[in-house]
């Protein structure tokens, strides 16, 4: 199968051609045609399947006929982050090299003003945040009623961040007679139900199970002990041994304050990293991805949040700090490397606490992952105590939308209702964060051995505040933002508390 047999005009192949692709990939071959056709589609594919330019290059076929008018976009593009709507105005830039269109960005953490005057101008193509779009619609700015061409993507990921009412309402605000393009990497129920209500006999293209990983993806797990200075050690050891062989790597951990920890401890010992996380600037991202993809960083530590479905086309290794609480993060983070056919390495750093994690993704893979130098059998018993309140095991999640910028709101059903992603969390030491920045150095050791004293003192204090709390299934009941929040002595605590204890 080549492009030119996909019905794409002669201006879009060209600019496929100078893109370097010689042939579609599935999701492309799959989709494109009936997408130039006006169906509906359906299409199952994760970030790294090529699906982004499986809507791009028919959507900009199909622009060729008409003219935008102002404040009336002729087609919308949902996305869940601003990353990726980033990431989607970037690929209108390079398949429609050869077109004159108006591409709008509305995301949050940008100005307003510029983006009503670009709405103004008259949109050909509007890529949006689902909350800053809501925002510009009541503001008056925007009308919705001249939408040919509406692209829901990443929809799994708008339900894990609370976007699923917004999107409900944008649909019922885009005339009916609309073309629909909706992309989810998995189909959990909310989504199926979704897409009832919103597609038209939509063509289904599924290109991958969303619980497979490559195998060009060489996977290890590697046993530590479940302190931060024990688990820093070994991801140190763990980068040293892979010597030339690590080109670049994503570091993903569970939360934003383990994110800032891990990139300044790094830092610290000298190697070539950056953070990424959902409180940094618009700006301030974008330039860390930059440097990150150009190679001027050769780290990168990031929660799942700020690095899900980003396009970053050749990472050497994949490192997860923290074995994924929810076993489809795993096959996401995987997915960051061995793209495209290129071979990838991963190690995840288990700890003793995180077993039934592990039990959970290896039953999601439908594989074992071998241990790297020995499993968990070898660290000491006593050692794994300590790390499952840090953790926060099991306790549910607050709800928001701080990606976009605000407007928070969660997920309401059952199991799933609340955000599984811990980025939503409160964190101060960020870098980008001047009073973080500010702070006084202290020996790591130090400030982590503190911090482990902190934590078992807050969490035994919120192990007797949860005591007499239990939930109707007898479970014991934790809210949200217990993870974070002081539950010790805050920072009034004793000087006695604080003294480093000789271990
Ligand atoms: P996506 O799944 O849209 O995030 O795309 C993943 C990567 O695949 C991006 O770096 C694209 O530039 C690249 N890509 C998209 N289509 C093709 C193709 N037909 N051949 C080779 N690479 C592609």
């Amino acid at each position: 199968m080549h492009f030119s047999d996909l019905g794409l005009s002669p201006k879009v192949l060209s600019a496929v051609t100078d893109a370097g692709y010689t042939q579609p990939t599935p999701i492309q071959a799959g989709a494109i045609p009936h997408a130039l056709q006006g169906k509906d589609v359906l299409g199952i594919a994760q970030t790294g399947t090529g699906k982004t330019a499986a809507f791009v290059l028919p959507m900009i076929t199909r622009l060729e006929k008409g003219r935008a008018r102002a404040r009336m976009p002729r087609t919308l593009i949902l996305e869940p982050t601003r990353e990726l709507a980033a990431q989607v105005e970037e690929n209108f830039t390079r398949y429609g090299k050869n077109h004159k269109l108006n591409v709008a960005l509305l995301i949050g953490g940008v100005s307003f003003d510029d983006q009503e005057r670009k709405l103004e101008r008259g949109a050909d193509v509007l890529i949006a945040t689902p909350g800053r779009l809501l925002d510009h619609f009541e503001r008056g700015k925007l009308l919705l009623t001249g939408v040919d061409i509406l692209v829901i993507d990443e929809a799994d990921r708008m339900l894990d961040m609370g976007f699923i009412p917004d999107i409900e309402r944008i649909c019922k605000l885009i005339p009916f007679t609309r073309q629909t393009l909706f992309f989810s990497a998995t189909m959990p129920p909310e989504i199926t139900k979704l897409t009832e209500q919103f597609l038209h006999a939509p063509v289904r293209v599924e290109v991958a199970r969303a619980a497979s990983t490559a195998s060009t993806v060489t996977q290890r797990l590697v046993k530590s002990g479940s302190k931060p200075w024990d688990k820093r050690e070994t991801l140190r050891r763990l980068i040293r041994e892979e010597e030339d062989g690590l080109k670049n790597a994503i570091i993903f951990c569970n939360r934003k304050v383990e994110v800032s920890e891990l990139f300044r401890s790094l830092v610290k010992h000298d190697f070539n990293a950056g953070a990424l996380h959902g409180d940094m600037d618009q700006r301030a991202r974008m330039t860390m991805l930059a440097n990150f993809r150009d190679g001027k960083l050769q780290l990168l530590v990031a929660s799942d949040v700020a690095a899900r479905g980003l396009d970053i086309p050749d990472v050497s290794h994949v490192f997860n700090y923290d074995v994924p609480i929810h076993s489809e993060d795993y096959v996401h983070r995987i997915g960051r490397t061995g793209r495209a056919g290129r071979s990838g390495k991963s190690f995840t750093i288990a700890t003793k606490s995180d077993t039934k994690y592990i039990d959970a993704i290896e039953k999601l893979i439908g594989q074992k992952i071998e241990w790297h130098d020995g499993d968990l059998s070898t660290v000491p018993v006593s050692d794994s105590e300590d790390d499952a309140p840090r953790r926060g095991r099991g306790a549910p999640r607050r709800a928001g939308r701080k990606d976009e910028g605000g407007r928070g709101r969660g997920r309401t059903s059952d199991k799933r209702s609340h955000p599984k992603h811990s980025d939503e969390e409160t964190e101060s030491a960020l870098p980008g964060n001047p009073a973080a920045d500010a702070a006084p150095a202290e020996s790591e050791e130090r400030r982590s051995r503190k911090d482990a004293i902190r934590g078992e003192n807050a969490a035994r204090k919120a192990h007797d505040d949860n005591r007499p709390q239990r939930d109707h299934r007898g479970g014991r009941h934790r809210h949200a933002e217990d993870d974070d929040k002081t539950v010790g002595f805050g920072d009034d605590v004793p000087a006695f508390m604080k003294i480093v204890a000789k271990v």
